[in-house]
């Protein structure tokens, strides 16, 4: 398997903010978003065995499988095998394959990018938010047990303050979404 990093951390991002977790970042993805920070080029191969082990060294339960865009690569065996060490796992996915046929992913959380969502079923949905102008009709069919919008970071602090205002109005207006930040970025941690 083709995997970026496995490095851990605090989950900085919506429903398990603040979690201590493993990330297990899986290279290649199907997408080129305009607003991507995350390198997903580079990578080692590393067998299930030595993905398992290397989670197994930090003391959290928590794993969260990222990317890239981890469906790209992930196995049913590879989450079992991470179950029988006692792990929980959650996924962050842009929503374009299903899953894997028996993957019993504990969280799923989707982060749809302007493409057509495949999942049978998501936990949370976690839209990342350019402003006001932005298509947000084609959420409304998607089921998940939790909206949240994320303000998008345009490495610009101007734009970024507006942007975050636009998302409060947002999800003032609009209810049933969810603030989620960056924390890691606020709190400059990784
Ligand atoms: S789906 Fe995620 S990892 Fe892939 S290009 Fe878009 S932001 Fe980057």
């Amino acid at each position: 398997m083709k995997v970026n990093e496995i490095f851990y951390s605090l989950q900085g991002e919506g429903h398990y903010t603040g979690t201590p977790a493993i990330f297990i970042r899986f290279a290649m993805c199907n997408l080129r978003c305009s607003f991507c920070d995350t390198d997903f080029n580079s990578f080692t191969e590393m067998s299930e065995e030595e993905i398992v082990e290397k989670a197994k060294s930090y003391p959290a339960n928590h794993v969260v499988i990222t990317g890239g865009e981890p469906t790209l690569q992930i196995t049913a065996s590879l989450i079992d095998k991470l179950h029988k060490a006692g792990k929980y796992v959650q996924i962050e996915t842009n929503g374009t394959n299903k899953l894997p046929e028996g993957c019993m992913i504990d969280w799923v959380t989707c982060s749809p990018k302007y493409k057509a969502v495949k999942l049978d079923h998501i936990d949370e949905l976690k839209v990342v938010f350019e402003g006001n102008g932005q298509d947000m009709s084609q959420y409304a069919t998607l089921q998940a047990s939790e909206y949240r919008l994320q303000p998008c970071d345009t490495q610009d602090a101007e734009k970024n303050k507006e942007i975050l205002k636009q998302t409060i109005d947002f999800i003032l207006n609009n209810p049933i979404w969810k603030l989620s930040l960056q924390t890691h970025k606020i709190l400059n941690v990784r």
